[in-house]
């Protein structure tokens, strides 16, 4: 298979380096200019440096070693990480260890994963397969954004359903029908790891085949000229099987459904072990289960996000998915079923206002941006008309595409307020489990990471698409997460 090499065009410097002059492109919402001719390339990069590959092997080798450090942390060295770390320095990782519990309990795990992801295949199929069997029955049927390649695709959402039922299944079995034990989750976590990891890494090998021989939309793959790096990052932007969306259901159901789930579990065992659930469970329980049920219920907001809109399916996502974001996300929880922290009023009050308050600038700047780009200046933003940057953009067809930049509301304030609101929101979660130990703070530290490291990412690839019109929304919103300070 020839993967078409048609490079995407975006930006608009001029061949000799120098940008056009923006002033008659940009305007508050009412002018807009054709004249400048987008030039640069966006999406992801077609070639990569040695460095990039290194950086490749060192994902592939370290991120698969840290939830099984995490769970031997708290099951074997009291969530001592510095225990940890000196004793799988002197005795190395406990590999044996985990094989042994793996074999212990190899069949309820195996039983208990298939049945999970079984049960979120179908329910994320069910509106597919009821419009199969009722045409007349559409569904929630949403438009992904324009993809590099000028692909417009088509999603089915029912998140929102999928979580609610997923609920209703748990707490009926808690509260009702005992057939298995509700903290079974947590009693399962370690053999769980392997499980994962099997199905992530197979499904990664999967998609990167899939990617170079038989993939859904051929000039909206990339191929860097290194395996790693591919296999890494992904080959294919959206693939699919049938009516199955890889991209959308691995980001967003078995995970982040299950995170409030593992959560729930993590708040039974406490309850069968110290007879009580602490105040800090509770409101973990609640923080994190908002920030799930807001996924869901802004399903389609999420289809506009970048790791929808502009990452490729590879070991990244696959990998990232299923065993990092249930393991890692979930960090908080698993240090409070065995430190159930008590926090009392005070403090639980001042985390809750801490976490809203994340939340709610958070949901503000997406709610804003994705008004503002469905109804442009039909809307208000905080009672005023939307001042916006007009913008060109080309797909790698050679059609050219309106864009728009918003910079009135938290979008003029800065230019990625909602991951501040998301830190803060993090670091809330984190303070949930007292100070005693540093391990449910990593959550904070890898999300910071996360984060920053995304600012970069998204404004270089925003700076090429967008080219001096991005310029002129940076000089007119000078800060990315912090007015005045950064
Ligand atoms: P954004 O929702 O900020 O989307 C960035 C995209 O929005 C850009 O690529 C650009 O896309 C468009 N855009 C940028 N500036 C403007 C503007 N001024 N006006 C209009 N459109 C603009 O980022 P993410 O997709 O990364 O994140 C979505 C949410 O998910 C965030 O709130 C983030 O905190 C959260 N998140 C959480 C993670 C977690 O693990 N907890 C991980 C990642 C994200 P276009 O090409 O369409 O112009």
């Amino acid at each position: 298979m020839q993967i078409r090499d048609r490079v995407i065009s975006g930006g608009q410097s001029t061949s000799n380096g120098h940008s056009n002059g923006i002033s008659n492109g940009v305007a508050n919402g009412t002018t807009h200019s054709k004249t400048m001719k987008p030039v640069a390339s966006w999406g992801r990069a077609w070639s990569v440096d040695t460095k990039t590959v290194l950086g490749c092997l060192f994902l592939l080798t370290l991120c698969p070693l840290m939830p099984i450090f995490f769970n031997d942390a708290c099951t074997n060295h009291e969530c001592s990480l510095k225990k940890t770390l000196l004793n799988w320095t002197f005795k190395g990782p406990p590999f044996a260890h985990f094989a042994n519990r793996v074999w212990s309990s190899l069949y309820p795990t195996m039983l208990l994963y298939l049945t999970w992801i079984t049960g979120q295949v179908v329910l994320a199929l069910l509106p597919d397969i009821v419009h199969h069997i009722f045409p007349s029955y559409v569904g929630g049927i949403r438009m992904g954004a324009v993809t590099p390649a000028g692909h417009s695709i088509k999603y089915r959402i029912n998140g929102l359903q999928a979580w609610l039922i997923t609920h209703f299944a748990w707490f009926l079995n808690a509260f009702y029908l005992h057939w298995f034990s509700p903290a079974m989750l947590f009693r399962l976590w370690g053999p769980l790891l392997v499980v994962v990891n099997i199905l992530a890494y197979s499904l990664s090998f999967f998609v990167y085949i899939k990617g170079i021989f038989f993939p859904n939309h051929p000039d909206d793959c990339k191929q860097s000229g290194s395996a790693i790096y591919d296999f890494v990052m992904g080959i294919e932007f959206n693939p699919r099987v049938g009516l199955f969306d890889f991209k959308l259901f691995f980001n967003g159901r078995p995970g982040i459904v299950g995170w409030t789930i593992i959560n729930l579990s993590y708040a039974w065992y406490q309850l069968e072990t110290y007879g009580f659930v602490s105040d800090s469970m509770i409101l973990l329980n609640i923080l994190q289960a908002i920030y799930v049920l807001d996924f869901f219920w802004n399903e389609a907001w999420y289809l506009k996000t970048i790791d929808i809109c502009h990452d490729h399916f590879g070991w990244m996502l696959a990998w990232g998915d299923l065993v990092w974001l249930p393991y890692m996300y979930t960090l908080q929880g698993f240090y409070l079923a065995h430190n159930p922290v008590i926090l009392g009023p005070e403090k639980s009050i001042s985390i809750l206002v801490l976490g809203l308050l994340g939340y709610v600038i958070f949901r503000t700047c997406n709610a804003q941006k994705d008004r503002f780009r469905a109804k442009k200046d039909n809307c208000l933003i905080w009672g005023k008309r939307p001042n916006y940057i007009k913008c060109v953009f080309t797909s790698s067809d050679g059609k050219q595409h309106d864009s728009t930049l918003l910079y009135s509301g938290c979008w003029g304030i800065a230019r990625h307020l909602n991951y501040t609101g998301d830190l803060m929101g993090s670091l809330a979660y984190c303070l949930c489990c007292g100070t005693d130990h540093l391990l449910p703070y990593f959550y904070f530290v890898f999300i910071l990471m996360l984060l920053v490291h995304r600012v970069y990412r998204d404004e270089h690839r925003c700076s090429a698409k967008y080219g001096t019109y991005w310029d002129e929304y940076t000089r007119r919103v000078p800060y990315r997460l912090i007015p005045f300070i950064y």
